[in-house]
C-alpha cells in the first residue's frame, strides 16, 4: 500500500509518498480503505515538530478522512487513526470510525473530523451558546468557521461571520450568516455596534486570537464569552474590557474533549449529517501525491471551506 511518510520534522517538502507494508486490524481496530483525506492547519504544526505530543518518526500525517471499511464496505468517516490518514488504508480504533450517510461524498466526509468537532465544542461545550444569542464567527470561511455557521444557524442563533475575500464572504452568506464582515477592512468591528443596536455579541468563536482577542473584548455584550479556537502568537488585552462586561475568555482544545464529550459531539453531528442540516464544504481537492501543496495552501489566506486530498 502507499502512504505519505515523514522521516524528519520540517516544511511540506519532508512528506514523501512511499510504499509501505499492508496492515491487518487487531481486536478493537478497523481497517479503512481511505478515499479522501482532510487537511487541517494542525497537520502543518505537527509536521513542523512544533506541536505536542510529537509523533514518533517516521510517521504518516493526517487525522481526518473518509472511506470504506475493508471487509464490509460500510461508508465511514474517521476522526483519527493508529497509522495516519494520508495513505490508501488506515488502521483505526473503532471509536474513531463513524457512519457516513449516502448524501455526503467521501470528500465531504473527510472535511468533518477536526473542523466540525471543534466548532461544536467551541459553540456548545465551551461557550454554552443558546438559541436567540448573537454569535460572531471570527473567521467564518474556513473549515471550523463554515461548520460553526451551520451549527449556530441550526440552533437558532443570530450569526455574524467574517471572511477576508469576496469568495469567502459569498460562502458565509450562502451558508446562512445573517451579517457578514470583511476582516481585512479597517474598523470592520465598528459594524457590530450597529448590527446589535449597541448591545454587542454574546459569543465570539475566534480563529486568530493573537490578532483579535483585545478587540474582541470590546465588542462583547454583558456576560459575553469568547471561545479561543486558533492563535498563532501572543496578544495584549486590556483586562478592564473583560471586567466591565463580566466577560469570559474560554480556551478550546479539541484534544481535551472527554469520551463523554466526544460521544455528545458525534451523536449531534451524525444527526445533522443524516437529516441534511449539516453539509461539509469542500473548497479544493488535490491528489494524495500533492499533500505537500495542500499543507502550503491550508496556511494561506483566502479560505473556502476545506482542502481535501
Ligand atoms: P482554515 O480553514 O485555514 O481557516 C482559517 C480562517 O481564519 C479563515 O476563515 C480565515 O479567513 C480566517 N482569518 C484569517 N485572518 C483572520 C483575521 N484577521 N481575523 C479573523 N479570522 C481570520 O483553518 P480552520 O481549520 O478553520 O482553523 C482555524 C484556526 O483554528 C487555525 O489556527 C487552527 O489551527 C485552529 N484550530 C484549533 C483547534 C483547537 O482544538 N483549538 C481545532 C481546529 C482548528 P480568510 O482566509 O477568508 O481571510
Amino acid at each position: 500500500m502507499k502512504a505519505i511518510r515523514v522521516h524528519q520534522f520540517g516544511g511540506p517538502e519532508v512528506m514523501k509518498l512511499e510504499e509501505v507494508p499492508n496492515m491487518q486490524p487487531s481486536d478493537g481496530e478497523v481497517l479503512v480503505r481511505i478515499r479522501a483525506v482532510g487537511v487541517n492547519p494542525v497537520d502543518t504544526y505537527i509536521l513542523a515538530g512544533s506541536y505536542d505530543p510529537k509523533p514518533t518518526l517516521p510517521y504518516t500525517p493526517g487525522k481526518d478522512a473518509a472511506g470504506e471499511v475493508v471487509g464490509t464496505g460500510e461508508r465511514v468517516y474517521i476522526t483519527g487513526s493508529v497509522t495516519g490518514a494520508n495513505a490508501d488504508h488506515a488502521l483505526c480504533k473503532s471509536f474513531d470510525v463513524h457512519p457516513l450517510p449516502k448524501r455526503l461524498s467521501f470528500e465531504q466526509g473527510a472535511a468533518v473530523g477536526v473542523p466540525y468537532a471543534t466548532a461544536y465544542r467551541a459553540l456548545f461545550q465551551r461557550a454554552r451558546a443558546i438559541a436567540g444569542e448573537t454569535i460572531l464567527i471570527h473567521g467564518g470561511s474556513g473549515g471550523v468557521g463554515t461548520a460553526a455557521i451551520q451549527l449556530a444557524r441550526n440552533a437558532g442563533m443570530v450569526v455574524i461571520a467574517t471572511a477576508g475575500t469576496d469568495e469567502g464572504i459569498e460562502l458565509t452568506k450562502k451558508l446562512g450568516a445573517q451579517h457578514v464582515l470583511n476582516h481585512r477592512k479597517p474598523d470592520y468591528l465598528n459594524e457590530i455596534a450597529k448590527i446589535t443596536s449597541g448591545r454587542g455579541v454574546d459569543v465570539i468563536l475566534e480563529m486568530l486570537s493573537n490578532v483579535n482577542l483585545g478587540k474582541d473584548l470590546t465588542v462583547l455584550a454583558m456576560s459575553g464569552r469568547i471561545s479561543v479556537i486558533g492563535s498563532r502568537g501572543p496578544v495584549e488585552i486590556n483586562p478592564r474590557d473583560a471586567m466591565k462586561r463580566d466577560a469570559d475568555i474560554r480556551g478550546v482544545m479539541l484534544g481535551n474533549a472527554t469520551a463523554a464529550d466526544r460521544a455528545e459531539i458525534f451523536a449531534a453531528l451524525g444527526a445533522g449529517f443524516e437529516n441534511g442540516t449539516l453539509t461539509p464544504i469542500v473548497g479544493k481537492i488535490l491528489p494524495l501525491a500533492e499533500a505537500a501543496k495542500a499543507h502550503e495552501e491550508v496556511m494561506k489566506p483566502g479560505a473556502h471551506g476545506k482542502i481535501v486530498l
